[in-house]
C-alpha cells in the first residue's frame, strides 16, 4: 500500500490540499496546557474525555464546496463525536499579504470565516495546515511557494518538469524565505481563528542536497530540527501550538518502517533536538506498530493517525488506551487520541459520508474507517 499511495494517481496529492534545550525539556505541557485550547461546553468535547482528541484530517474544501462543508461541520462532526478538524489548505488561500502565492480553488478569508464559525458553533477545534519543507510539488506540478519564488527551491534548475523526484523541498536556510512563510502562516491562523497550525514536515526526501549551497554537506538531522525549531518559535511566540506529522523522527531502518512512514535519510537523530511542546501526529496505515507510545516517553503529545482500514484505525485506538493504563500518568496523558485522515479531497469523503453516490473504493473506504473508528470512540465514553 505504501507503494500504491505514492502512485502518480495519489489523491492525498491531487487535494494539496511535518539545540538540545533543557528548558524544552522543563517546558514540557502540562495537562492544562493541553487541555486549554479544547471547546469545553460543546456536545463533541462532553462525548470525550476532557482534552482527548477525536480528530478529523481533510484537505481545505473547494469554493464550490462550501455550504457542503458547513453542512458537514455543522451536522456530522458533532453527531460522530469529531472534537478537533485539521483542514489542509496548502496555498489554497487568496492571501493578502502574499498575493503572489495562490493556487487554483483558493477561499477568501470569508470562505474560511464561515468555517470557522461552524467549527467554533460545533465545538471543533479548527486547525488549518500547510505543508512545510517538503511537499513544494507532486508530479509535474509545483506549488504556489517555489512558482513565486523559485530560487527557495532546495534543488533549483535541477530535475527539470519533477522527473526522478517524489515532491520538491524549499531550503530551510534561504535568508528570504521565512517572511514570506510566516505572512502565510499568520494569516491563515488569523483567518481560521485557530490557536495550532500543522505545519506537515512529512516525507521530506530533499534536504541537505548538493544541489543547495547553503545545506550541501550539512547535517540533515540537525537541518530538519532547526527547521522545526524555527517554525514552532514562530507560532509559540504568537501562541500557537504546532502540530506535524512524525515520521521523518522515526528510524526507519531500526524500526523496521521504511522510507515512508520513518526516515531512511538521516533525519531521525533530529527528534532529540526540538521543543517536546509539538504535537505529533504519528501516521501508520497498514498497522499499529507502538510508536505513539515512544513519541509519549520521549516527551511529546502524540496522537495515532489510521486512514483507511478500520482494524488498523481500532489497533491504534487501543495502543492509546494501552498506553494510558498501564503506563505513568506522565506518558499516559501526551496520548492525545486520534487523528482520522482521509486523502480523497474533501468533497468526495463528504459526499461519500453523506451516501451520495457515486462513492469511490477509496473515499468509501475512508469513510468507512472513520465511521467505525469514531463508533468505537464513542463507545469508549
Ligand atoms: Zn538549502
Amino acid at each position: 500500500m505504501r507503494a500504491a499511495r505514492r502512485s502518480s494517481t495519489d489523491p492525498r496529492r491531487l487535494t494539496p490540499a511535518p539545540l538540545l534545550c533543557d528548558a524544552w525539556a522543563m517546558s514540557e505541557m502540562s495537562r492544562r496546557d493541553l487541555l486549554r485550547a479544547i471547546p469545553a461546553a460543546t456536545a463533541a468535547a462532553r462525548q470525550a474525555p476532557a482534552g482527548e482528541v477525536r480528530g478529523l484530517h481533510l484537505s481545505a474544501p473547494r469554493p464550490d464546496d462550501l455550504g457542503l462543508a458547513v453542512r458537514f461541520i455543522r451536522e456530522a462532526l458533532p453527531k460522530e463525536g469529531v472534537n478537533l478538524l485539521v483542514l489542509e489548505f496548502g496555498y489554497r488561500y487568496r492571501f493578502s499579504r502574499r498575493p503572489e502565492i495562490r493556487e487554483q480553488d483558493a477561499l477568501g478569508p470569508q470562505d474560511v470565516a464561515r468555517l470557522a464559525e461552524a467549527c467554533r458553533e460545533a465545538g471543533v477545534r479548527l486547525i488549518p495546515q500547510v505543508n512545510c519543507l517538503g511537499h513544494q510539488s507532486w508530479a509535474r506540478t509545483t506549488f504556489a511557494l517555489l512558482r513565486a519564488y523559485p530560487h527557495f527551491d532546495e534543488t533549483p534548475g535541477a530535475y527539470p518538469g519533477n522527473e526522478g523526484i517524489y515532491c520538491r523541498s524549499y531550503c530551510p536556510l534561504h535568508p528570504e524565505l521565512h517572511a514570506v512563510l510566516f505572512d502565510l502562516m499568520d494569516e491563515l491562523a488569523e483567518a481560521c481563528a485557530a490557536d495550532a497550525f500543522h505545519v506537515g514536515m512529512d516525507e521530506v526526501f530533499l534536504i541537505g542536497e548538493p544541489q543547495c549551497p547553503r545545506c550541501r554537506g550539512r547535517n540533515k538531522a540537525e537541518l530538519f530540527a532547526g527547521e522545526v525549531r524555527r517554525l514552532r518559535d514562530h507560532l509559540a511566540g504568537r501562541g500557537l501550538q504546532m502540530w506535524m506529522w512524525g515520521d521523518r523522527f522515526l528510524d526507519g531502518e531500526r524500526t523496521g518502517l521504511g522510507k515512508w512512514e520513518a526516515s531512511m535519510n538521516q533525519t531521525h537523530p533530529a527528534v532529540g533536538m526540538v521543543p517536546r511542546d509539538i504535537v505529533i501526529c504519528d501516521w501508520h496505515y497498514e498497522n499499529a506498530p507502538p510508536t505513539a507510545a515512544w513519541f509519549a516517553t520521549e516527551g511529546f503529545p502524540v496522537v495515532c493517525s489510521p486512514w483507511r482500514k478500520p482494524e488498523v484505525a481500532l489497533a491504534q485506538w487501543e495502543l492509546v488506551r494501552h498506553v494510558r493504563r498501564n503506563a505513568p500518568d506522565a506518558i499516559g496523558r501526551r496520548m492525545l487520541g486520534m487523528l482520522q485522515t482521509s486523502w480523497v479531497g474533501f468533497g468526495p469523503f463528504v459526499r461519500t459520508y453523506f451516501g451520495e453516490p457515486p462513492a469511490s473504493p477509496r473515499a468509501q473506504e475512508a469513510v468507512n474507517c472513520f465511521r467505525t473508528l469514531f463508533e468505537a470512540l464513542r463507545r469508549a465514553g
